[in-house]
């Protein structure tokens, strides 16, 4: 289980409050109830947005935080889904979001190590989803993680553009988090988003040879010899 660090540690610190464990507890039991993998998805998000709500509701706050449409910092660094995500991922590319695969195939060959994804070029691990005017082409449907990531402070702080990370204050988002662990302890397989995307990419074309997923295959495996140990 690849449960994503902040989230983690938000676990590790309330999960001895029965009013944060019992969020975890109740998302894993609806999760079990739900048989459509993207219905799956689209409940945690809306559970994430709900708890954000009350956070983010606060005037103060909204003066604090400079997360706004163009400003892309987060969409350079690793994004963690689980599989439903990817599903969900997946079903907005065949309904006609277009991505670029060749960064797709580059970022995925770095598999789950963290350490490998940042020796790519800036550029190189910009988000597949992310549009020439730094807008998510999936927004309704942008991975959990992506829903809480939000700073205090100057949004210059988190460009991983050519230097570290300065040391950025990420709004709390506790309860949020919570549900987010219990989605991901749900999960039948969590990783990175361009590993789990290429992964259900494959096992969609499987399944479905003449779909417009095929095509879709073909120009990721088309493109360019892969490594060996490449799995799409
Ligand atoms: S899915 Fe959207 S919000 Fe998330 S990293 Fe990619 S472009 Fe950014």
């Amino acid at each position: 289980m690849n449960v994503p660090a902040i989230a983690k540690s938000t676990f590790e610190l309330l999960r001895n409050q029965p009013e944060f464990l019992s969020i975890t507890e109740s998302v894993m039991t609806h999760l079990n109830k739900i048989k459509s993998s993207l219905e799956r998805a689209r409940f945690v998000h809306n559970m994430v947005d709900e708890y954000n709500k009350e956070i983010f509701a606060h005037p103060l706050l909204k003066e604090m935080v400079p997360c706004k449409s163009g400003c892309t910092a987060c969409c350079h660094t690793q994004v963690s889904v689980t599989e439903d995500e990817a599903n969900l991922l997946l079903h907005n590319i065949t309904n006609g979001v277009e991505i670029d695969y060749n960064r797709l195939s580059l970022q995925s060959e770095q598999g789950n190590e963290t350490s490998n994804f940042y020796k790519l070029s800036y550029q190189d691990r910009k988000c597949v989803f992310l549009d020439d005017k730094g807008a998510c082409k999936v927004y309704n449907d942008r991975p959990s993680v992506c829903r809480t990531n939000a700073i205090v402070g100057e949004a210059s702080q988190c460009s991983t553009d050519g230097k570290e990370q300065g040391a950025i204050r990420l709004v709390k988002t506790s309860k949020a988090d919570m549900v987010i662990v219990g989605a991901y302890a749900n999960a039948t397989e969590s990783g990175t988003l361009p590993m789990m995307l290429s992964k259900v990419l494959k096992a969609k074309h499987a399944k479905d040879n003449t779909s417009i997923v095929k095509s879709l295959f073909d120009r990721i495996i088309g493109r360019k010899p892969v490594s060996k140990d490449y799995e799409l």
